[in-house]
C-alpha cells in the first residue's frame, strides 16, 4: 500500500491568478530570499507575463517550449543561472506558469536547486535526497495533470522519464480557467485528450483503488463533456487536476509507453503523441478508442498519418527500447507477464500503423 502525497493547497476559480502575490506573501517566508518565476514565453504575447507583480530582487525566466519538451540540459542551465546570478543564495519560492512543460521545468528546477548534479541523475523513482525549494504552479493549459502529480517529466540524453518524487509536487496551485482561453484549438484538444487517456489507463489498469477510480471517473466525464457538449473551461481545468490525482493513485498504461518512444525519437509533443498512439489501441482500450475517434471527428481534428514510414530500423529500435522501459505502466495495463503480450514485434506493428 503506498502513501500518496497530494498538493496541500489549492486556490481555484476565475481570477485566481490575481491572488498570486498575496498567496506568496501569506504562505512563504519571502524575507529569506527572492522569488523565481519560470513562465512560458508564449505569455509575452498573451499578456500574462505583464501581470506578474515581481520585485527587483526576483527573477523572471522565460521558458521557450514552442519547439520541444523540457530537456534535462535546459533545467540544469536554469538552475546554474539562478545560482550564478544570486551568488548561490536559494530562492524562497519557485513559481511555474504555463502548460505541462513549464510546470515540469519549475518542479525540476526546485528539486535540483537543493540536490547536486544534473537533473538527469534524478530521472526515476524517489531519487532526490534533499528537500526541494517550495514551489507554486499556475497551469495555463489543461490536461497533463502536472499541477497535481509528483512527477516532472524531462527528456535526458538517454531517456524521457520523470523525476518521480515527493519533492516534485507543488506546495500551492492556482487554478484560473480564464488563463486557458488563449490556447490554440488543436493544442487544447491534444492536451485535453492526455487527460482523457490518463483516466482510461488508470481505470482499466490493475493498480487503481476506489479513490483513484472516483478521481478518474469524474475527470473522464468532464474531459468528454468539454469536447462533446459544453466548453466549460473551469470543468476542463478540474478534469486535468482530478486526472493527475487519479494517476497519483495508479499508473498510466500502453498508450503512454508508446507515446514516450514517439516523443524521444521523433520529437512529437506529448499530447499529439498520445493521440497518435491511442488511435491505434482499439485492441486494448476498445470502447474508449471508439469514443476518442468520434470526438476527434466532432472537433475536426485530423492526425498526421504515415509518421513512421521513413523511420530507419535503428530509430525504430530506440522507440521500442523506450516503450519497453515503461515497466510500471505496462505492468499496470497488462499484468506481470506483459512482456509476453506486448512483444517487440507487436510494438513495431503498432508504431508502423501510426
Ligand atoms: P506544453 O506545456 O508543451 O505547451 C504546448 C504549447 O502550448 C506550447 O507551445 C505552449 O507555449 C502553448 N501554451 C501553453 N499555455 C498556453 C496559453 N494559455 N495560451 C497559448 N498557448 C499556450 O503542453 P502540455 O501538453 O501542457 O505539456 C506537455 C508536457 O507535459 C510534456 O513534456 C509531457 O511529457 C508532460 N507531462 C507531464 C505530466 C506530469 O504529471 N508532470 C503528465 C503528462 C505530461
Ligand atoms: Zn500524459
Amino acid at each position: 500500500m503506498k502513501i500518496v502525497k497530494l498538493v496541500p493547497r489549492v486556490i481555484c476559480g476565475e481570477g485566481a491568478f490575481d491572488n498570486l502575490s498575496e498567496v506568496l506573501e501569506s504562505h512563504f517566508d519571502l524575507s529569506s530570499g527572492y522569488v523565481v518565476y519560470i513562465i512560458d514565453s508564449v505569455h509575452q504575447r498573451t499578456g500574462l507575463k505583464d501581470r506578474i507583480k515581481s520585485n527587483e530582487a526576483d527573477m523572471v525566466i522565460e521558458a521557450d517550449v514552442s519547439q520541444h519538451e523540457p530537456k534535462t540540459t535546459e533545467v540544469d542551465a536554469i538552475r546554474d543561472k539562478i545560482l550564478l546570478v544570486k551568488g548561490n543564495k536559494l530562492p524562497a519560492v519557485v513559481v511555474g506558469i504555463g502548460g505541462g512543460s513549464t510546470l515540469d521545468m519549475a518542479k525540476a528546477v526546485s528539486v535540483i536547486l537543493t540536490n547536486p548534479g544534473s537533473s538527469a541523475e534524478y530521472q526515476g523513482w524517489d531519487l532526490p535526497k534533499n528537500s526541494a525549494v517550495p514551489k507554486v504552479g499556475v497551469p495555463t493549459l489543461s490536461g497533463t495533470g502536472s499541477e497535481a502529480s509528483r512527477t516532472a517529466v524531462l527528456t535526458g540524453p538517454e531517456k524521457k522519464m520523470g523525476i518521480n518524487s515527493d519533492q516534485s509536487i507543488f506546495n500551492v496551485i492556482l487554478l484560473d480557467p480564464i488563463l486557458l482561453k488563449t490556447v490554440e484549438r488543436s493544442q487544447e484538444f491534444y492536451t485535453g485528450m492526455d487527460c482523457f487517456v490518463h483516466c482510461v489507463e488508470s481505470l482499466s489498469g490493475s493498480f487503481i483503488n476506489e479513490m483513484g477510480k472516483s478521481f478518474a471517473s469524474a475527470a473522464k466525464k468532464r474531459a468528454l463533456d468539454f469536447f462533446s457538449k459544453d466548453k466549460n473551461y473551469e470543468s476542463l481545468m478540474t478534469a486535468s487536476y482530478l486526472g493527475g490525482c487519479s494517476i497519483a493513485m495508479s499508473e498510466v498504461g500502453i498508450c503512454h509507453a508508446l507515446s514516450y518512444g514517439l516523443s524521444l525519437v521523433l520529437n512529437y509533443r506529448h499530447g499529439l503523441a498520445i493521440c497518435l498512439a491511442f488511435n491505434q489501441l482499439g485492441d486494448y482500450y476498445g470502447e474508449d478508442v471508439k469514443i476518442f475517434k468520434q470526438i476527434m471527428e466532432a472537433n475536426n481534428i485530423k492526425l498526421p498519418t504515415g509518421i513512421t514510414s521513413q523511420v530507419a530500423p535503428d530509430m525504430m529500435d530506440r522507440m521500442v527500447e523506450m516503450a519497453l522501459r515503461m515497466e510500471k505502466p505496462l505492468t499496470n495495463a497488462l499484468g506481470d507477464n506483459w512482456k509476453e503480450i506486448l512483444t517487440r514485434d507487436k510494438i513495431v506493428e503498432l508504431y508502423r500503423k501510426m
